[in-house]
């Protein structure tokens, strides 16, 4: 995934995009709706988990890979949830 989430309305490259490559972004840092699903997912990326859900921004392996980089309402629903759970941030 080559893109994330700047604020709510702002994609921005997580690193160099190569002139002609895709742009691919992870629908975790931006879909919340536990009916979405996408199955199989047919993105190519070595990371890809094959299969999407709506729920994965809960994902932890996901929170700390895009850690503030979904969109600004995740990003305050997964630190309400840390602080309730007590879990550490991960700066
Ligand atoms: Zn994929």
């Amino acid at each position: 995934m080559n893109v994330w989430m700047a604020d709510e309305v702002t994609v921005v490259a997580r690193r160099l995009i190569e002139p002609g490559e895709e742009i691919c972004g992870d629908y975790a840092v931006w879909e919340s709706t536990p009916s979405y699903i996408v199955d199989p997912c047919q993105c190519g990326s070595a990371l890809c988990r094959r299969r999407f859900s709506g729920d994965d921004w809960k994902r932890e392996d996901l929170q700390a890979r895009y850690k503030d980089h979904f969109l600004p309402y995740l990003n305050r629903r997964i630190a309400r949830e840390q602080e309730a759970t007590g879990q550490e941030s991960t700066d």
